[in-house]
């Protein structure tokens, strides 16, 4: 008698933007969305691939490859960071560019999605390198992108200063000063207060909605943090302030873990004295898995995508997972989660403080009228709150895990807003 052969483990599809459409479909198919609408919105409406020669240093000319994506722009213009890493490909740039279509109508603000990318390691650059490479990437997209047309923003590896520039090229060749065609700019050249911080603070309020909805109390409630750039190492000093114990962290060098709970604030300045978490006086090193995996009631992967797959899903520990990343867990995943009944917060709804503050910014650039960090701040906790409401209404109504629910409201709104404009011509 033959004996069967053991089941070939499936390997599950990894691509971004696969993720992003199947994410897409599954709550498509629960608002019953009319079939060309549906493929309206599975697509992006616009990819801009380019090629971009910078003299290095030494004289030479490297050619790096660049995108600018735009998915949809029926709630408004065009919003999402740019991104730069060696890592980033077309389809993920167009992944985040539909996650940012999702996110803006998650938390209801009227911009549409855009996301840009360099494939490039910005930390091999130096500072004459980036800025030429900078200074090209914007001037190839400024046919494409404007203060009523796409608004870039930070992502991994860029910051307020190569906001500046987009800001500075983009004026010059304009011949005049449009501070609102970047957001995430430096405060003192129309950048929001408060938006710095504003991808934690968001996280920080949905979580404390979760933990409220969870039985847990965030004073007391352990934290493992996957991440240390913009948002986890924010994430981790508010998250401390709140009380909490942060008892791992991660960067992309290493992970530290003390059971006890971290000191924050004295973890913030061995990175920024050594360049990394390793190291650090009474911690314990640890791997990446064990961050994953650690035994505490909230996890927050705030590094890249596909960090939880159907390979470690079963092992997280975490009462709740607050996706201050893009895309880290997989729809597998999502899946085994969801029956473990752990709560996850989906990125487009758990990092949407980001472009929140963004679009406060925005606001304020084109009023030129500045608000007190205060106000910004409220205003932001008011919009994470209400959102994580609408969200968590959603998915009890249609009996769903978080990230449809969250899909399931954003579709809605952008199907009504596409289908009221109509098809143009
Ligand atoms: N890159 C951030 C995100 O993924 C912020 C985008 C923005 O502010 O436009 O949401």
């Amino acid at each position: 008698m033959a004996i069967a052969s053991p089941p070939v483990p499936v390997q599950e599809d990894l691509n971004p933007f696969h993720i992003a459409k199947q994410q897409f479909e599954t709550a498509a198919a629960k608002l019953n969305l009319e079939p060309g609408l549906r493929a309206m919105l599975s697509s992006p409406r616009r990819c801009l691939v380019l090629s971009l020669p910078i003299r290095m240093d030494d004289g030479t000319i490297k050619v790096f490859d660049g995108y600018r994506v735009q998915h949809n722009v029926a709630r408004g213009p065009g919003k999402g960071g740019i991104r730069y890493h060696p890592g980033v490909t077309l389809d993920e740039v167009k992944a985040l560019a539909s996650w940012m279509t999702w996110k803006c109508a998650t938390v209801n603000i009227p911009l549409g999605g855009a996301k840009g990318g360099i494939i490039c390691d910005p930390h091999k650059l130096s500072k004459g390198e980036l800025e030429r490479l900078t200074r090209r990437y914007a001037a190839e997209i400024s046919v494409i992108i404007g203060p009523d047309r796409d608004i870039p923003a930070p992502d991994v590896y860029t910051d307020g200063q190569i906001m500046a520039w987009i800001m500075d090229t983009f004026s010059m060749m304009a011949g005049g000063s449009a501070p609102a065609v970047v957001t995430g700019k430096p405060i003192f050249l129309g950048g929001s207060l408060g938006r710095n911080e504003a991808t934690a603070r968001g996280c920080v309020f949905v979580i404390r909605e979760a933990c409220r909805e969870k039985n847990i109390n965030l004073k007391h409630s352990t934290v493992s943090i996957q991440g240390f750039g913009n948002a986890g190492s924010i994430a981790a000093d508010l998250l401390y302030h709140e009380g909490a114990k942060v008892i791992a962290v991660s960067d992309s060098k290493s992970g530290v873990m003390n059971q006890r709970g971290l000191d924050v604030p004295a973890l913030l300045k061995h990175k920024q004295k050594t360049g990394s978490v390793a190291g650090f006086p009474g911690s314990e090193p640890i791997d990446n898995a064990k961050v994953l995996e650690a035994e505490c009631d909230i996890l927050i992967p705030a590094a890249l995508e596909n960090q939880i797959t159907a390979a470690n899903a079963d092992r997280i520990k975490a009462k709740i997972v607050a996706e201050a990343a893009n895309g880290p867990t997989t729809p597998a995943a999502d899946q085994i989660l969801h029956k473990k009944g752990v709560m996850v917060l989906p990125d487009i709804l758990a990092n949407a403080g980001g472009v929140t503050v963004s679009y406060f910014e925005w606001v304020q650039d084109l009023a030129a009228d500045f608000w007190d960090e205060d106000v910004v701040n409220k205003k932001l906790e008011k919009v994470m709150v209400r959102s994580f409401n609408d969200v968590l209404a959603m998915a009890t109504t249609h009996n769903v895990d978080m990230r449809t629910g969250a899909f399931i409201l954003a579709i809605d709104r952008v199907a009504v807003a596409t289908r009221t404009r109509g098809v143009w011509p």
